[in-house]
């Protein structure tokens, strides 16, 4: 396993963390944990060299940070770093944050988390903890060693991330982040930024929630092939590409197969930073823009069309429509529009007000119209 000092902690982190938000279920209830194997498999992971072991509170419905608990008995615990992340839009007052985190403490069976985070911020979730006082939560939390560093895990777009970076003297953040999203949310930029100013990184959605990785299509299929002979995986590229940022200390996989988990060693115990050729890089270039070029819907993510008075998610609504066509994957992406999408394409009542404010010049209500027949009739 390589290892790399987080940012300004000094802390040395093994490049490949474990995800705990996709442990092994008995069924297809997320809360179903199979408990032997969840802890077999994180141990082997620790066994061999990871370090960085990451949960929240709503991880498989909170049965995540129970097995974590179970699994860093027997002296796992002293081996590794713990990152557990506070649930920002479930607090309403200062109490509920230190509820909170004495809960977390028990079920993880440990008296201070290493790594503590405000989850999945975004405009919204932070004034709210803002107003909270978050801050002084944190620090009294620091101060009696129930955590040892603050940050955060982000999802917004890239002017929040910036202003939320230049708030706090932060210790780390974790964003999303993968080849097809280098200009989504904080996105390089971002990273970048954040580095500069000495935060470690750690990196979610490497693989694109496995899009990039399994059930790719013929036609990228054929690229990497043609380079590679078949030799090298899509994910040993995606993984590649992360670990060559040196501004990049942890990729987190949510690893729940112990053939990934091995896949996934076997890639980090040998990818330095800088190691990618111009050709290399290249080539993962013409991936992308292969990907992209099946996309529908120009639309850059931007927001600049939000809030639409009728709740339609318009960004989220051609994001999805994009995807099915992107990784060819019509049913799955219906699936994920009707199960999580809030914001459907159905809500639109046609007033046109967001068409005024795209500087893509999307004909929006006629895209949301084509969502519509994709994900919503016939369903
Ligand atoms: S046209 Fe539809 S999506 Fe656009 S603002 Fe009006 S209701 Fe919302
Ligand atoms: S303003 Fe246009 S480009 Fe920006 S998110 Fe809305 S539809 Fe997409």
């Amino acid at each position: 396993m390589l290892y790399r000092e987080f940012g300004k902690t000094k802390e040395k982190v093994s490049i490949l963390g474990y995800g705990c938000m996709r442990l092994p279920c008995v069924s297809n209830n997320n809360k179903s944990v199979d408990e032997k194997e969840a802890i077999k498999q994180i141990r082997y992971a620790i066994d061999n060299g990871v370090n960085y072991i990451d949960t929240a509170y709503i991880y498989n419905e909170g049965i995540s940070e129970c097995v974590v608990g179970k699994a860093l008995k027997d002296g796992y615990r002293q081996k590794i770093y713990l990152a557990d992340k506070l649930p920002s839009w479930l607090i309403k007052s200062r109490e509920d944050m230190d509820k909170c985190l004495n809960e977390q403490l028990e079920k993880l069976s440990t008296n201070y988390i290493d790594f503590y985070l405000l989850h999945a911020l975004n405009k919204e979730y932070f004034e709210n903890l803002k107003k909270n006082n978050v801050f002084d939560f944190l620090e009294s939390a620091v101060s009696s060693g129930k955590i040892k560093y603050i940050g955060f895990s982000f999802h917004d777009e890239l002017d929040i991330f910036k202003e939320i970076v230049d708030y706090y003297p932060w210790s780390f953040c974790q964003i999303q982040y993968n080849y097809l999203d280098k200009d989504y949310q904080a996105g390089e930029e971002g990273l970048k930024y954040a580095s500069q100013k000495g935060l470690g990184i750690v990196i979610m959605e490497p693989l694109r929630g496995g899009s990039i990785a399994t059930n790719i299509p013929k036609h990228i299929k054929d690229i990497w092939e043609e380079y590679s002979g078949g030799k090298k995986s899509p994910v040993y590229w995606a993984l590649k590409f992360l670990w060559n940022y040196p501004q990049i200390h942890v990729v987190l996989s949510g690893m729940n197969n112990m053939d990934h988990i091995k896949e996934n060693i076997n890639i980090a115990n040998k990818t330095k930073a800088n190691s990618l050729n111009k050709e290399e890089l290249n080539l993962i270039e013409k991936v992308k823009k292969e990907y992209e070029s099946k996309i529908k819907i120009r639309c850059t993510g931007c927001n600049y069309c939000m809030p639409c008075d009728h709740n339609v998610d318009i960004p989220n609504v051609f994001k999805t429509y994009n995807d099915a066509y992107m990784f060819e994957d019509i049913s799955g992406m219906k699936d994920k529009y009707n199960k999580f999408l809030e914001g459907k394409a159905s809500n639109c009542i046609k007033c046109g007000k967001c068409e005024k404010s795209c500087p893509q010049h999307i004909q929006i209500r006629r895209e949301l119209e084509k969502a519509i027949d994709l994900f919503e009739n016939n369903k």
